[in-house]
């Protein structure tokens, strides 16, 4: 939640809508998870370079799933490699690149590179090793069960599409040793949230795949618990107990360095969790209206900026911050929407589309609403849609403030179409 006097600040000066971010909440995030060897931020989340730089400094390190993104990530001051040379630089590789496929180009960087990748298929083992013989690889495995309500954010069980199959992974680990690829570590990418007999479950399918690594012959050296720590986006959610997550973590480390005889170097990979809180939309009230007996709030921003209501049915708390000070009126249930040309443009729906209204004060034209805890999968996900251009970007850090992305014009977009 921003303070009132400087979102009036930052939206009159940068203009709306805004995406705003505060460094410090990325910190105490980063400060919560230190008992893990490596954290490793899943940019996905939020790639802006200003943000990875802010990560990097702080020792954490980037995992990638597209081209772009690892040349994003180099450019924010991480370095690249670590597959060619020793399993001890393989290991503490400060870039993962993390994917089920690799299209062409993406193969060719990931070997000029020496990328450490984290392989989600057969195939793009078979692909990777016949390119790049002694290349360091995770694997990432799909232990056959999943977590979540929506299939959409779903990330294991046969229906996603992610991640080798646990049934899978003898013929992986020969396929492995066959192409004389050599394995880093296992994945597992399920997000638990704060379902914590869930996570006890996976931490069980790891340890069966740490076994079934021994029992092949072959040796690892790491183990990722992967991202899904949850954030309380609602104020009855309960927040992820990071201690109780690391411990049920190192715990499995621990059985697992007794079945290999060795030490194991324990990696976090969260997204949503580092970012998430540390992000608000800015966005300015341009129209009332009272459709029969629904109030609406429509503001200068969209799905196009902000898809997590429309695409999910994904919950954020709303703010009034008043142009000028002054004394609240009485509250009332209002559908929050955007300018989009589109019925589905509203921050105020659930998964099926239902209106959810929020509570919120009445408001005046030239009013704003902070959307809250947009920092995890919002810039990330903006479009172009309607031809709208992204919005800009502001870090906080304490009294300082900074643009770190200008807002894009609509000149931009048709730069790309030139040739008319
Ligand atoms: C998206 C993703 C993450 C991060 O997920 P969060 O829910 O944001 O923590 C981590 N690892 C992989 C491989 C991912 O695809």
């Amino acid at each position: 939640m921003l303070n009132s006097d400087l979102a009036r600040e930052l939206a009159t000066q940068y203009g709306t809508p805004l995406w705003v971010m505060d460094a410090e909440v990325v910190r105490a995030r980063v400060a919560q998870l230190q008992g893990f060897d490596t954290i490793r931020f899943a940019q996905k989340a939020n790639p802006n370079t200003h943000v990875l730089g802010l990560l990097c400094g702080l020792g954490v390190k980037v995992d990638a799933v597209s081209r772009g993104e690892v040349l994003r990530a180099q450019h924010a001051g991480f370095s690249l490699g670590g597959a060619q040379g020793s399993m001890a630089e393989a290991v503490g590789a400060e870039l993962v690149y993390t994917a089920d496929l690799l299209d062409r180009e993406t193969l060719d960087l990931v070997c000029e590179r020496a990328l450490v990748v984290n392989c989600g298929s057969l195939d793009m083992l078979q692909q990777l090793g016949e390119r790049s013989p002694g290349h360091a690889v995770w694997l990432r495995i799909n232990p056959g069960f999943g977590h979540g309500h929506s299939r959409k954010t779903n990330t294991g069980g046969e229906g996603s599409k992610h991640g080798i199959w646990h049934g899978q992974l003898p013929q992986a680990l020969d396929l492995l040793r066959a192409l004389g690829l050599r394995l880093v570590g296992l994945h597992m990418h399920i997000g638990s949230g704060v379902d914590y007999e869930h996570l006890a479950r996976v931490t069980r399918a790891m340890l069966d795949a740490v076994t079934t690594v021994r029992q092949a012959g072959l040796d690892l050296h790491a183990l990722s618990a992967g991202g899904g720590l949850s954030v309380p986006y609602r104020p009855e959610d309960p927040s992820v107990d990071t201690a109780h997550y690391f411990s049920l973590w190192d715990a499995a480390r621990k059985q697992a360095e007794v079945i290999l005889g060795h030490g194991l170097a324990l990696e976090i990979e969260p997204g949503r969790f580092l970012v998430a809180e540390a992000g608000s939309l800015l966005a300015e009230v341009r129209v009332r209206k009272q459709q029969g007996d629904l109030s609406y709030l429509l503001i200068d921003a969209g799905f196009n900026d902000l898809v997590r209501p429309a695409m999910y049915g994904a919950h954020h708390a709303m703010r009034l911050i008043t142009r000028t000070p002054r004394e609240l009126g009485p509250t009332q249930e209002v559908i929050v929407a955007g300018p989009l040309c589109e019925s589905g443009d509203v921050f105020t729906q659930d998964a099926a589309g239902e209106l959810r209204p929020q509570t919120l004060p009445q408001a005046d034209v030239g009013d704003w609403i902070e959307i809250e805890r947009t920092g995890a999968y919002g810039s990330a996900m903006s479009s172009n849609y309607n031809t709208r251009p992204l919005a800009a970007e502001v870090l906080v850090d304490g009294a300082d403030c900074r643009l770190i992305r200008r807002r894009q014009a609509v000149e931009d977009l048709l730069a790309l179409e030139s040739g008319l």
